[in-house]
């Protein structure tokens, strides 16, 4: 039992702070904290528990302050549900007041669509003199989507050569164009090269130029794109054996037509341009202008579907195993005011905050979640609203 601190109100931190109110065993009190109170204000509104609630305003960017914030209410675990801008310096304030951390997305500076692990590993031994635990990227995918390679790794197969992870979001809003979680990032992250990792080299592709049809269970076949995606880069180091690893991303002709079109009038760019006497940055503009992801909940009606097509060895024998999680955009509304994507990015690291506070994940230092054990989170997750499924896969996927 102990305190949480969850920074960020936006889609994601609403669905981790409701979540945290269902499970009285082990969170105690539970803090939201962001850069707007407002929005801390209307989640503890709409909550309804009996664990004690409490809201602060924090500029996560101000180590100092974040420290003193997190030192006054001395939580167990905080959870880094603003933007991977924020990592460095909230890990930063973990360490001075000596505090594990968990985040579901890798830093990326604000002046370069670059994010990697590359800043965030070197704290590893920062944590481990400290003795706490940072844990990256737990959310889906990256996070459940790690532990489910982790799981075929450890139950199902002797060893992984190839790995497809494949993500799809059959659902409507009903808006013309939304992003389903922040649009800066999102947009960011889609309009860099794609990227996959083959016997030992990375390959790098135009954007978006590599597709073909997934069908997946539930939604059916659907056009799937491959991205650079940020599991990839912690994979390759932690699975044994592998030769190949990809990350497909289904998206709709609409949003792909949406997507050219701002890219051709440069509403993506992330320099500063000068707007009658005002510096702006455009996609911050453009954020401004489309529909907040944590405002589409109302409306959405389909499902996500999200998993990982192993293919390897068990016994000397080839196999291949589909392993994935069906989420359901009007159930989440009914039970968080929310949507499937918020949803299942939401919950993973509210588990992953119990698998440290019940002592289940230990362990000094900077850990992706597929370096620890895989079984008491695989449990929470069928327990906890996403639940797996594990079946032989028999579709078809491009070769390399
Ligand atoms: P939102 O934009 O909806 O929410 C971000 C929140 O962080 C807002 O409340 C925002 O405040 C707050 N914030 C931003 N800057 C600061 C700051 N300096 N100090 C304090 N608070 C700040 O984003 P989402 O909820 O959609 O996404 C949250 C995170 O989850 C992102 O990092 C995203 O990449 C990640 N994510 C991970 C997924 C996964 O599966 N791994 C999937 C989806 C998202 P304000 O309201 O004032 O702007």
């Amino acid at each position: 039992m102990g305190k949480v601190l969850v920074i960020g109100a936006g889609g994601v931190g609403n669905v981790a702070v409701k979540k945290c109110a269902q499970i009285p065993e082990v969170f105690d009190e539970i803090m939201v904290a962001s850069r707007s109170i407002e929005k801390c204000e209307k989640i503890k509104k709409e909550t309804k528990t009996k664990i004690p609630m409490r809201t602060a305003k924090v500029d996560a960017d101000n180590v100092k302050e974040t420290a003193s914030l997190i030192s006054k209410f001395e939580p167990e675990v905080v959870i880094n549900l603003a933007l991977p801008y924020q990592d460095l310096t909230i890990m930063d304030a973990c360490l001075e007041t000596g505090t594990h951390y968990i985040d579901t997305a890798n830093y990326e500076p604000r002046e370069e669509a670059k994010f990697s692990y590359s800043w965030q590993w070197p704290y590893d031994p920062k944590f481990k003199k400290a003795g706490k635990m940072a844990l990256l990227g737990c959310g889906f995918d990256p996070g459940v989507s790690n532990i489910f390679c982790a799981y075929a790794q450890k139950h199902l197969f002797d060893e992984i050569k190839n790995i497809d992870i494949v993500d799809c979001n059959a659902g409507s809003h009903g808006h013309p164009f939304a992003t389903n979680f922040n649009p800066e990032i999102n947009i960011r992250e889609i309009t860099q090269k794609g990227k996959y990792w083959e016997k030992g080299k990375w390959k790098e592709i135009e954007p978006m130029s590599m597709s073909f049809d997934f069908d997946y269970p539930v939604a059916g076949p659907k056009k799937s794109y491959l991205l650079f995606h940020e599991e990839l880069e912690s994979l390759v180091k932690n699975i044994r054996g592998l030769e190949r690893i990809r990350f497909w991303m289904t998206f709709s002709q609409n949003y792909i037509t949406h997507l050219n079109v701002i890219q051709n009038l440069g509403l993506n760019r992330i320099d500063e341009i000068e707007f009658e006497g005002k510096k702006i940055v455009p996609l911050k503009f453009l954020k401004a202008l489309l529909p907040d992801p944590s405002s589409l909940g109302a409306t959405y009606t389909g499902k996500t579907v999200i998993g990982c097509v192993l293919d390897g060895t068990k016994n000397g024998k080839r196999i291949r195993k589909f392993i994935y999680n069906v989420c359901d955009h009007a159930e989440v509304y009914k039970e968080v005011q929310s949507q499937a994507v918020s949803y299942t990015a939401g919950v993973p690291p509210v588990i992953g905050a119990m698998m440290i506070m019940k002592g289940l994940w230990k362990g000094k230092g900077v850990f992706n979640v597929e370096q620890l054990n895989p079984d008491p989170f695989m449990e929470e997750l069928n327990r906890r609203g996403l639940p797996w499924q594990t079946v032989d896969f028999k579709g078809k996927l491009p070769e390399g």
